[in-house]
């Protein structure tokens, strides 16, 4: 039944139509375990257990922080750092360092999200292949964001045939080419705002074009800067 879990938030977050539909999955899937985290799973010894050997990212220990209290997830710290040293004691510089490079791309939070993306991607193309209405949401996106297309890309061959992943890559590549298409006729536009020939012209859809093609290319949401 895991295969299904995620039909209503992928037809929600597909009928939105704000941005990249992945990018809001993802962003619900890391609220929830931020909440679960800093709350009922916190005391949970089976969850210390993975927290205690696959720590955190930055962003999730700062995402803790911002909603959870200080005394537990200064719990947590306490029995990784013990576990860190414990770990490290006895091992040699070449092993300790091969112990940190392995820890620092580690992050319970971001393991946990990945484990459900999987999913979600799994339910999506259950959805795409099986659900008309479904399909037709995902053939009126306006965009995906890079990362989230290619791993479209990338997983679609798995839960595909080889017949259906071409009709798939083609509607996909021309939805995120149409957006790439738009995207840089603004970035152009900016450019050209700031030629004084064109300073009287309208500003027309370029005003966010940075933060657009930020959040196109990498998938994280930057602030406008107001300064012109
Ligand atoms: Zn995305
Ligand atoms: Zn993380």
């Amino acid at each position: 039944m895991s295969e299904h879990i995620y039909t209503i938030p992928l037809n929600d977050h597909f009928s939105k139509h704000d941005g990249c539909p992945l990018c809001s999955l993802f962003d619900m899937l890391e609220k929830n375990e931020i909440e679960t985290i800093t709350g009922a799973s916190m005391m949970e010894p089976s969850v210390r257990v993975k927290t205690n050997s696959e720590g955190f990212c930055h962003k999730h220990f700062e995402l803790m922080l911002t909603v959870g209290k200080r005394l537990p997830i200064a719990l947590i710290m306490q029995s990784h750092l013990e576990e860190i040293r414990d770990k490290t004691k006895k091992k040699n510089g070449k092993d300790t360092a091969k112990f940190f490079a392995a820890l620092e791309q580690n992050c319970y939070v971001c393991n946990r999200i990945k484990k459900n993306m999987d999913s979600i991607f799994s339910n999506f193309f259950h959805l795409y292949k099986n659900e008309k209405n479904f399909r037709e949401r995902f053939l009126s996106q306006e965009m995906f964001c890079l990362p989230h297309y290619r791993e479209l890309l990338e997983y679609g061959q798995k839960f595909l045939s080889k017949k259906e992943y071409d009709v798939f890559a083609k509607e996909l590549q021309e939805i995120e080419n149409r957006y790439l298409e738009t995207l840089q006729g603004d970035i152009d536009w900016f450019c050209k705002k700031f030629d004084y020939r064109y300073k009287e012209e309208d500003w027309k859809n370029s005003r966010d074009a940075i933060e657009r093609t930020v959040y196109t290319l990498t998938g994280i949401k930057i602030k406008k800067e107001e300064n012109e």
